[in-house]
Parts: structure tokens; C-alpha cells; sequence
């Protein structure tokens, strides 16, 4: 894998997007859920909030990043996957997206289907140093999660 494989990642039309029209960037006052990650190994950062609804599905989630432009795609990405979901669906989401860049072999076509934008990612498999920024908005939502379950359980 060469830079130029880099390159054809940081050129996909769906990162791209992303990247220059950040889904969710609006701070929420009133977030359920709030969460801060940082990847120091390039100086990514993610700041998320979710509001859930009464029935406890996401309702409003505010996305704020910086850093490279695979954090800053992926934290779009995931702010836009988890509207409507519940907690669960949120942990069954997640997993698959880590499936999708760790697991042995390539994802099958229905693996990247339920995962609509976020299977623009895939491309980072072949390049294990971003597979933590490709992650980091994840890891951020579980560490929100856990603090969430902590103060309500
Ligand atoms: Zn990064």
C-alpha cells in the first residue's frame, strides 16, 4: 500500500463531503450523553453530545472534531449514523464498524451495506496507523455510554 492509496482515500467523495460539511457540529446544552476523545498520535480530538428521546432512541447529536481529515470524516459519520438509534443499536453499530476495519478478511458486501456512509472507511484497513482515528469518534461514544449507564444504573 503507497501513499498514493492514501491519497485516493482522502479523495473519496463521501469523506470528502464529511469532511468539508461536518454533519451535527452544533454544541448541545441539554446533551443526555456527552463524551471527549482525544488520539494524540496525530492530535485528533472529538467532543459529542446526544440527546435521547423519551423512548431513549437519539434524538439530536452534536459533533465536534479536529485533527486529520479521516477523524474528522469518521466523527460526521457516526454523528449522522446514530440518529433514531437506541443504546443497543448504537453497540451493534459500532461493533460492525470495527469489525469492518479488524476483522480477518475483507467485509462482505451486506457487512458495508448496514453501514451506508461509514463503509466509505473501509480504504483505512490497509493503513493501520489511521485505523485509530478512523475509530476514535467510536471509542468516545462508548466512553459516553459507560458514563451514561454509570449515573442511570
Ligand atoms: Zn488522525
Amino acid at each position: 500500500m503507497g501513499p498514493d492509496e492514501l491519497d485516493g482515500l482522502y479523495r473519496d467523495e463521501v469523506i470528502l463531503d464529511h469532511r468539508r460539511n461536518p454533519r451535527n457540529p452544533d454544541l448541545l446544552e441539554d446533551a443526555d450523553i456527552t463524551a471527549d476523545g482525544v488520539n494524540p498520535f496525530c492530535g485528533d480530538e472529538i467532543h459529542l453530545q446526544i440527546k435521547l428521546d423519551d423512548r431513549g432512541r437519539v434524538s439530536r447529536v452534536g459533533y465536534q472534531g479536529a485533527g486529520c481529515s479521516i477523524n474528522q470524516a469518521a466523527g460526521s459519520m457516526v454523528s449522522e449514523a446514530m440518529e433514531g438509534m437506541t443504546l443497543d443499536e448504537l453497540g451493534a453499530i459500532s461493533e460492525a464498524f470495527r469489525e469492518m476495519l479488524r476483522g480477518d478478511g475483507e467485509p462482505t458486501r451486506n457487512q458495508l451495506s448496514e453501514l451506508g456512509d461509514l463503509a466509505a472507511l473501509v480504504g483505512v484497513r490497509a493503513f493501520p496507523v489511521r485505523i485509530k482515528c478512523a475509530l476514535l469518534a467510536w471509542a468516545t461514544l462508548d466512553d459516553g455510554l459507560v458514563g451514561y449507564r454509570r449515573r442511570d444504573g
